[in-house]
């Protein structure tokens, strides 16, 4: 198993679940904030799954510590896809979650009843030292509601119903929320791999 995994992110709130989720596992989780000088990233794929492995290899091979990184965002059909993986920066690149849950619900004011289907996607990858990669995915399928509600959570999570509630992600706790979310899910998938990848060089059995 592994014994050492990098998480390719800065992000406090990733390293919680990530934590959570890794539970009872002898593993040691650094992050970015542990590496000195690790270059930024950039984000410009089309997909999750290519921004979450070019994350995740450009990381592990730099700093020679199996990674793992995330990449997630919502997905609205009627709207052909969008915002996708732009979810971050969907009003603009100084955007904030306000403006862009004000410009997802613009954009959906005319749209009505199925129309108004969504979900959260989110892709795992994890690399070992020679850049292999290994991935996972966890989907949350839902709707977008009329106005946000509830003060939890980031992101679109006011906005977001997840499918078989009345509540928003926001609204719930969140260990609701991480239990049927899509990282939640994804999470689950990447313990499993963890468990089953060789230190050092993090190669399958
Ligand atoms: P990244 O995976 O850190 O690049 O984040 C992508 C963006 O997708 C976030 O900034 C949010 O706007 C959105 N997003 C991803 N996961 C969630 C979630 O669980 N709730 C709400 N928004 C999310």
């Amino acid at each position: 198993m592994v014994k050492k995994l990098l998480l390719a992110s800065r992000n406090r709130h990733k390293m919680k679940e990530l934590q959570q989720m890794l539970r009872g596992l002898d593993i040691e989780i650094l992050s970015l904030d542990d590496i000195r000088d690790m270059p930024v990233v950039e984000e410009d794929g089309d997909t999750f799954m290519a921004n979450a492995s070019k994350k995740a290899r450009l990381t592990a091979i730099y700093t020679g510590y199996v990674s793992l990184a995330d990449d997630s965002g919502l997905v609205v059909d009627a709207l052909g896809g969008q915002p996708g993986v732009y979810s971050a920066r969907f009003a603009g690149e100084e955007a904030d979650d306000l403006k862009n849950n004000q410009k997802l619900l613009q954009m959906m004011s005319r749209l009505e009843g199925n129309k108004r289907r969504a979900r959260f996607v989110c892709v795992i990858a994890i690399s070992d030292l020679e850049g292999n990669i290994y991935t996972v995915e966890g989907k949350c399928e839902g709707q977008i509601g009329y106005e946000g509600r509830g003060a939890g959570g980031f992101g679109y999570d006011p906005l977001f119903i997840p499918k078989g509630y009345t509540r928003t992600f926001a609204e719930l706790s969140s260990a609701e929320k991480n239990k049927i979310s899509h990282r939640g899910q994804a999470l689950v998938k990447a313990r499993v791999l963890l468990e089953q990848m060789d230190e050092p060089g993090g190669r399958f059995f």
